[in-house]
């Protein structure tokens, strides 16, 4: 109350921010898993469940390593965007449609935490705590590899399909998890004359 809240104080605050919203994430992620109908999206929710408990292990390093005690601070901000989520799984959509929809609200989820983490790194860095921002930017790197695991699911034939959806249920192929460059296999291919 007597002085100025500090940069320091913002830091300790978006942490704390950071830590429930990673919580709330370890409920939300197996109800998307559950609601995916491609295994390898349910895959990728199941790996980032196993991410996110991680984030919070180092969460609480960080916390540790600030002499600060463990404490969370409930997110608006990701209640939301898991909220929207839920909305989106109450709806009647099926197979890869369901599957689009799923993809669409964990990158929400996964763009909020990279601004997040993108901010408590350079906030670490430029308080001086490095080795923090060090651990932070684990978490960051994280984020971002889920955000293109998704990206590169619906890519790589979830959307298409969802796109296309009035074939029978039972043809529709499973994604690949990387995009066929099918540009650079043409152009390899020359036509005989
Ligand atoms: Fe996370
Ligand atoms: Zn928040
Ligand atoms: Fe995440």
């Amino acid at each position: 109350m007597a002085e100025t809240p500090t940069l320091y104080d913002a830091f300790l605050d978006e942490l704390r921010d950071a830590y429930d919203a990673e919580k709330q994430l370890t409920k939300a992620l197996p109800k998307l898993a559950k609601a995916a109908t491609s295994s390898k999206l349910r895959l990728a929710f199941d790996t980032h469940l196993d991410e996110t408990r991680n984030q919070i292990g180092r969460l609480e390093d960080a916390f540790g390593l600030l002499d600060e005690k463990v404490r969370g601070k409930h997110c608006d901000g990701i209640e939301g965007i898991i909220e929207e989520g839920k909305s989106v799984m109450e709806e009647d959509f099926e197979g890869e449609t369901m599957d689009a929809c799923l993809i669409a609200s964990g990158q929400r989820a996964e763009h909020y935490e990279m601004a997040a983490y993108g901010t408590l790194v350079a906030w670490a860095r430029a308080l001086g705590h490095q080795d923090v921002a060090d651990l932070l930017q684990k978490t960051l790197d994280e984020e971002k590899a889920a955000d293109q695991k998704l990206s590169a699911l619906a890519e790589g034939g979830i959307n298409a399909n969802a796109a296309g959806r009035v074939r029978d249920e039972g043809d529709v192929d499973e994604p690949e998890t990387v995009a066929v460059p099918r540009k650079a296999a043409a152009a390899g291919r020359r036509p005989s004359r």
